[in-house]
């Protein structure tokens, strides 16, 4: 054989080797055996081992057995499974079918850039658009995009407001951009999420322009501080703020701002899922006025990383903004999924999602999030003021914060829960406070998980509490 040729010829065998592959599976498998009983955080000795990845690059090609082994000996342990008692930022778990899907996608290595480059993901990507503008109940114009997150998803609607609200002063962004443009007005609150104002920054719209409307105790934009809105306004609005899980009031906000001109964003991150659901709905009552949505698939629909879909009532600005031009609007009739994101070429990620709602079907949505709502209840119904817990919000979805007598208190508790590892909750501030920030975003929540990890945060604070006791004396 050419010598040349030795790489070439041996990864033709890898390919064959079902051996490599079925490694990789069986690796796998023992992880998802134990990823929804073992403790959240990786042991001390798991974290050391992550030293023996730091190798110099090899010079030679390797083997494939090996280099798998070597990934799932010391890369499995410190991995942190999104289980039923993993509480941080808000971190979602993974529906069986649709890490199934996935993994057989994963072995497809679709591009999902074009129809002609794969069929199959253009075919699912229109039927998950038509399925998700359904659920939410938006007007059947509404068109989606498979994005990496609200990120990215927050990002391309910006993008499309800006191409519309300049389109229609007769600025055309795409071609003369944004110096000199007519300027764009940014309206948004004080509570929302940071990647909004990355989008803004990113977007040109400039963090320093934007007028920032006050809150309520919820962290809810407060309608009457709204200042006067007109054809040049893009608003942003929120539906679930990240620690309370609190939403904008986009019944009295969207139609009139809608009538004066404005464009409408929404960051549903993770909220917007409650206008998927029948006894959850009530919270997105008004937002289907607004123009454009960013909502996340690996959030509460748990879907696997990495999933997020922009959704926009205004095709043409969303194309022409993300594309060169809407021109093929008129000459495609295909699916073309490039030109409803960012990227060009990406995976087909469209298929988890797809799994995810062909699997829960509309019933198990509703039943999925209101279940996460009610053990985010059980939650807050649980850590009492007689516990030494103060619970600071109102549990209108999946998020509850909660804080100790003090920030010290709270602040060690918070880091002593996370040390037991029964289970796993992250902090933030609230209202200049300190706070520990409890997610329900797991299907695998079960009531047993919740008791389970309300014992931790009291042993938390018990074992804080003694310690500062044998301190004072
Ligand atoms: C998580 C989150 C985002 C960012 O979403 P990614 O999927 O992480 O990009 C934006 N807004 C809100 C409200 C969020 O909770």
């Amino acid at each position: 054989m050419n010598k040349k040729n030795t790489l070439q010829a041996a990864m033709f065998a890898e390919m064959q080797n079902k051996n490599l592959f079925r490694k990789a599976k069986n690796h796998a498998f023992d992880y998802l055996e134990g990823a929804f009983k073992r403790t959240i955080f990786p042991t001390e000795t798991a974290l050391k081992n992550l030293e023996k990845f730091e190798e110099t690059m090899p010079e030679k090609s390797g083997d494939g057995a090996a280099i798998i082994d070597q990934l799932h000996q010391y890369g499995t342990p410190a991995t942190i499974p999104y289980n039923g008692r993993y509480f941080g930022f808000v971190n979602g778990s993974m529906i069986p079918t649709s890490l199934a899907a996935k993994n057989l996608s994963i072995y497809w290595d679709q591009n999902a850039a074009m129809h002609i480059m794969s069929p199959i993901t253009a075919k699912l990507e229109i039927v998950v658009q038509n399925w998700l503008v359904e659920l939410f109940g938006l007007p059947k114009h509404t068109v989606a995009g498979f994005v990496s997150g609200t990120s990215m998803a927050n990002l391309a609607a910006l993008t499309a407001a800006r191409f519309r609200l300049l389109k229609n002063k007769g600025w055309d962004v795409t071609e003369q951009g944004l110096f000199g443009a007519p300027k764009i007005r940014v309206v948004t609150h004080t509570h929302i999420h940071s990647s909004i104002l990355k989008a803004i920054s990113l977007a040109g719209f400039g963090k320093g322009n934007i007028e920032l409307v006050d809150c309520d105790k919820h962290g809810r934009i407060i309608p009457e501080k709204l200042p006067a809105i007109d054809d040049n306004t893009l608003l942003i609005l929120q539906a679930g703020n990240v620690s309370s899980g609190a939403y904008d009031d986009f019944a009295t906000i969207c139609k009139t701002a809608k009538e004066k001109g404005a464009w409408i964003h929404i960051d549903g991150a993770f909220g917007l899922w409650a206008g998927a659901t029948k006894r959850l709905k009530h919270l997105t009552k008004g937002f289907e006025h607004a123009d454009s949505y960013a909502v996340d698939g690996h959030k509460t629909l748990n879907t696997p990383y990495d999933s997020g879909v922009i959704l926009c009532q205004d095709e043409e600005a969303l194309v022409s903004a993300l594309h060169t031009s809407a021109s093929y609007l008129e000459s495609s009739h295909q699916r073309e999924g490039m030109y409803y994101t960012p990227e060009m070429s990406k995976r087909a990620r469209v298929v988890e999602m797809w799994a995810a709602l062909k699997y829960l079907g509309k019933e198990g949505v509703d039943e999925m999030i209101f279940e996460m709502h009610e053990r985010a209840k059980e939650f807050a119904a649980s850590l009492t003021k007689a516990d030494g817990f103060e619970v600071l919000n109102e549990v209108v979805y999946n998020q509850v914060i909660v804080k100790c007598a003090s920030d010290e208190l709270t602040l060690a508790v918070m880091n002593k829960i996370q040390e037991l590892r029964e289970c796993w909750a992250g902090g933030a501030v609230w209202e200049g406070q300190k706070v520990i920030r409890i997610s329900v975003c797991s299907w695998a929540t079960t009531s047993e998980d919740v008791a389970r990890s309300i014992k931790s945060f009291k042993e938390a604070l018990r074992l804080v509490q003694q310690y500062q006791k044998a301190e004072i004396i």
